[in-house]
């Protein structure tokens, strides 16, 4: 038997990058996984690389979608594993950000992760396991030229994932969160294409810009950052709570 057999993880933004990663490690550690987005088409392809994956409709933003999607999911048994991973970012300088784009990010990031939690904590937190992991960021523990609102969100989710720690120490559920560097997904990419079109260099430098943030010199991939995530969800991590973990060759 597999450390999270018998557990049921759902994984927002499961379908790319790290959700997916996630989801793929969480499932070859035995749970079975709900992977959640708002691209249908796009979830349910990866869910058919993943053994038993379900794929759920999720937009974070939306209310009535969050508490649609996680009643779906608690239909086939308790959740007892939430990892809040949606999120997007945008980059502008500060004074040329408009409160729009600054709520759009908080939207997502923010309140979308507030909503999942609050969508599984209660029967969470009277039962036996549970496992509440956040993706935040490096940006969560520093500050960042040009992306000021995805800075403060990630600065958010940090300050509640240490909160909710202490606030349900006497349940069996653990807040973490995890601050990844610059991880090769379709945010970088996208983060690459913007200082290429940007500033005209090529994607050469314009990629040298992001790895030269880790002291190691390169992108980190999906899969450690899952790797970290798996184990933050395993059973011998009870007493691991409040913890912002970094992934980041070394930074900070
Ligand atoms: P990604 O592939 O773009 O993943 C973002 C995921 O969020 C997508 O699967 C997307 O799915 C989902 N999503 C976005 N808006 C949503 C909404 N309103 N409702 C539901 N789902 C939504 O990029 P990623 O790098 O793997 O990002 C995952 C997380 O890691 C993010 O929280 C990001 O801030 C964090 N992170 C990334 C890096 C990095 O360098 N890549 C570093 C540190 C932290 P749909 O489009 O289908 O909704």
């Amino acid at each position: 038997m597999s450390k999270l057999t018998g557990h049921r993880a759902v994984i927002t933004g499961g379908g790319t990058g790290i959700g997916l990663a996630c989801a793929r490690s969480l499932a070859a550690q035995g749970a079975q996984v709900i992977i959640m987005g708002r691209d249908l088409v796009r979830l349910e392809a990866a869910a058919q690389t993943i053994p038993g994956a379900q794929a759920i409709q999720l937009d974070v933003t939306d209310a009535d979608s969050v508490t649609a999607a996680f009643a779906k999911a608690a239909a086939g048994g308790a959740i007892d594993i939430l990892v809040n991973n949606a999120g997007i970012v945008g980059a502008a300088a500060f004074h040329r950000t408009s409160m729009e784009e600054w709520q759009r990010i908080q939207a997502v990031n923010v309140e979308g992760l507030v909503r999942c939690t609050q969508a599984v904590i209660g029967p969470m937190m009277k039962s036996a396991y549970g496992r509440i992991v956040n993706i935040a960021s490096i940006a969560g523990l520093r500050g960042g030229a040009y992306i000021a609102p995805y800075v403060a969100s990630k600065h958010a989710v940090v300050g509640l994932t240490k909160s909710l720690s202490i606030e349900y120490a006497g349940t069996a559920v653990t807040f973490n969160a995890v601050c990844p560097g610059y991880v090769e997904t379709a945010i970088v990419d996208n983060s690459v294409a913007n200082i290429m079109a940007k500033t005209g260099r090529s994607r050469e430098d314009a990629l040298s810009e992001l790895t030269k943030t880790n002291p190691q010199g390169r992108l980190i991939q999906p899969e450690e950052v899952a790797e970290t995530v798996a184990w933050l969800c395993s059973p011998l991590s009870g007493s691991v709570s409040g913890q912002a973990i970094t992934i980041s060759g070394g930074a900070i």
